[in-house]
């Protein structure tokens, strides 16, 4: 480690610097992507925490769209819907899911944010007679905007935050992400060198027969960044075994660390044991924390042990369209295995892409009839939809459980429509615009021109219709929860009466009692669609209601 204070004991900034409190940590990473930066940046987060610090969390994307909104889940994973409506990459997922926090938008930079902001800021006027460059105006409004979100309470307390965990997308060395580290350059003389800690994760591979641990690429990326000016304080190293002492005495000589600042992050049974194994390596030394300053860790631990001593397996099928990108249902896969904790069941994920079972002899039928529950994820555009309706078909008619999200809860409402009302035809006009039935309608106040941000996004409230039900007791009985949307269509208004007289009960509206929020199927043991993605809500030690209820079920509790 470099010969100064630890960086949270380090002297008070001088007082006229609005961040004298503020700690940050800035994550970045090289060789190539993939080596979980997210997942160390999270377990950072995690040890801030566990040191009684409050903590936040920004991610900085290259890229030059505005948000994650527009982009393919098979181009980028999922999108992670904020409470304040951001659609943001799933990262910022990690870190709410880790340290517990509620995060914004602006916690999310992308290259297309700033270039937006910088040149509304030209338009107005506002750099008069200046000419416009990457540096100062990009590099100056990029620091601004950290110092800015940073500031913004994001785990409840309604307190300033007193540390910042900030990862850098990307791998150093691409074109797209050098005006953002050359502002982190400049931004640890903004903040002082005592306030900033960079972390680099790389990775070191294992060659030859007798499995030598490579240091080279990791020599490389650590030149790379310390010719852009940024010298790493602590190296995480992703490797299959864990790091010799004298591979992590060759990397600390090589790229100007301490060895006792080598972390060696090799695989681990799960993801909970991430912020451990950096704990018993010195990653706290390192950083000038005591993570033993409260008693989350040993709770985390606790956890992490749980995690690995599961009972029996449980089989739930998800019928999606990104069956083979796991990326894709980041967060539906995180719920569920959090709902499994609290069942104490080994979640095994029986993926079923849902065109699939449109041909009646295909095998996925076998391996959703074999399973203990069904979930039908969120989705966009039509293929698939019919198999989709099969399965729901198949778990309402069978007593399985079933979980529809969004547009789970949309086709089993279409399945309904066309089974137990006799509506034949009967679509959303998402998927046939000339239906005889519409059962799904487009929102009348979403844009039809506009596909960038113009959902219905983020944080809404809905309101139990019904004292008593399933979903109601779940949530422990709450009258009103608040849950993330996003989405086009609803259910048609104009049916639900039709529908709710044969059975399948809207028990959960939004606040003009109009729009359908969560259905439940009388007699059925647990066939529950929600119109929102409870998904961007459940942490491993609060798992969402609506999962927990299918996991429940599907082990043959009664809920
Ligand atoms: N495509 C549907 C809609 O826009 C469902 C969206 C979703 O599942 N997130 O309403």
């Amino acid at each position: 480690m470099l010969k100064r204070d630890p960086m949270l004991k380090g002297e008070a900034r001088p007082p006229q610097s609005p961040l004298k409190d503020m700690k940050y940590v800035v994550v970045s990473g090289g060789v190539l992507s993939g080596l979980g930066k997210g997942v160390t940046a999270s377990s950072i987060g995690v040890l801030l925490k566990s040191a009684g610090l409050r903590v936040t969390a920004v991610k900085i994307d290259p890229y030059l769209n505005s948000d994650a909104g527009t982009m393919s889940p098979f181009e980028h994973g999922e999108v992670f819907v904020l409470d304040d409506g951001g659609e943001a990459d799933l990262d910022l997922g990690n870190y709410e899911r880790f340290c517990d926090l509620n995060l914004y938008r602006d916690n999310n930079i992308t290259t297309g944010k700033i270039y937006s902001k910088v040149i509304e800021a030209e338009r107005r006027g506002d750099y008069l007679g200046k000419t416009v460059q990457v540096i100062p105006h990009i590099t100056d409004s990029v620091q601004d905007w950290i110092e800015e979100i940073s500031s913004v309470s994001a785990d409840g307390s309604g307190l300033q935050p007193e540390a910042c965990v900030i990862e850098l997308g990307g791998t150093v060395g691409d074109i797209e992400s050098s005006p953002f580290i050359e502002a982190l350059r400049q931004f640890q003389f903004r903040v002082g060198r005592e306030n900033i800690c960079f972390v680099h994760v790389s990775l070191v591979p294992v060659m030859g027969p007798v499995g030598e641990q490579k240091t080279k690429p990791t020599q490389h990326t650590v030149k790379e960044l310390r010719g852009l000016g940024i010298n790493p304080d602590v190296l995480v190293c992703r490797a299959e075994t864990p790091l010799t002492q004298e591979v992590r005495e060759k990397l600390a000589a090589f790229c100007h660390v301490s060895p006792n600042a080598v972390m060696s992050a090799h695989d681990v049974s799960n993801i909970y044991r991430v912020p451990l194994l950096l704990r018993d390596q010195g990653i706290c030394e390192a950083l000038g924390i005591d993570c033993n300053a409260t008693d989350m860790m040993s709770k985390w631990e606790a956890m992490a042990d749980h995690v690995d001593n599961l009972g029996d397996d449980i089989h739930i099928a998800m019928v999606g369209k990104y069956t083979g990108l796991t990326d894709s249902y980041l967060s539906v896969i995180k719920s569920l295995q959090h709902a499994s904790y609290a069942v104490n069941r080994t979640l095994v994920i029986d993926w079923i892409e849902a065109s699939n079972l449109e041909n009646e002899s295909h095998s996925d039928w076998d391996v959703l009839k074999a399973a203990d529950g069904v979930l039908v994820p969120g989705g966009f555009g039509d293929r698939g939809i019919e198999g989709k309706i099969l399965a729901a078909h198949y778990a309402r008619t069978n007593n399985v459980p079933y979980l529809g999200i969004c547009l789970g809860l949309q086709i089993a409402t279409i399945e309904f429509c066309r089974n137990v009302l006799g509506l034949e035809g009967a679509n959303s006009t998402e998927f046939d615009e000339n239906t005889p039935h519409p059962a799904v309608v487009f929102m009348p106040e979403i844009s039809k021109t506009h596909l960038g941000g113009t959902m219905r996004l983020g944080s809404r409230p809905t309101i139990f219709q019904v004292d008593d039900c399933m979903t109601r007791r779940l949530y422990g009985g709450a009258s009103q929860v608040d849950e993330r949307h996003r989405h086009r269509y609803e259910v048609n208004p104009d049916l639900i009466e039709r529908i709710e007289a044969e059975g399948l009960v809207y028990v959960g509206k939004d606040e003009t009692g109009q729009r359908c929020e969560i259905f439940e199927l009388e007699g059925h043991p647990y066939y529950v669609g929600v119109q929102y993605h409870p998904e961007f809500k459940s942490r491993p030690q609060k798992p969402s209601p609506p999962f927990l209820g299918l996991l429940k079920a599907a082990s043959g509790e009664t809920v």
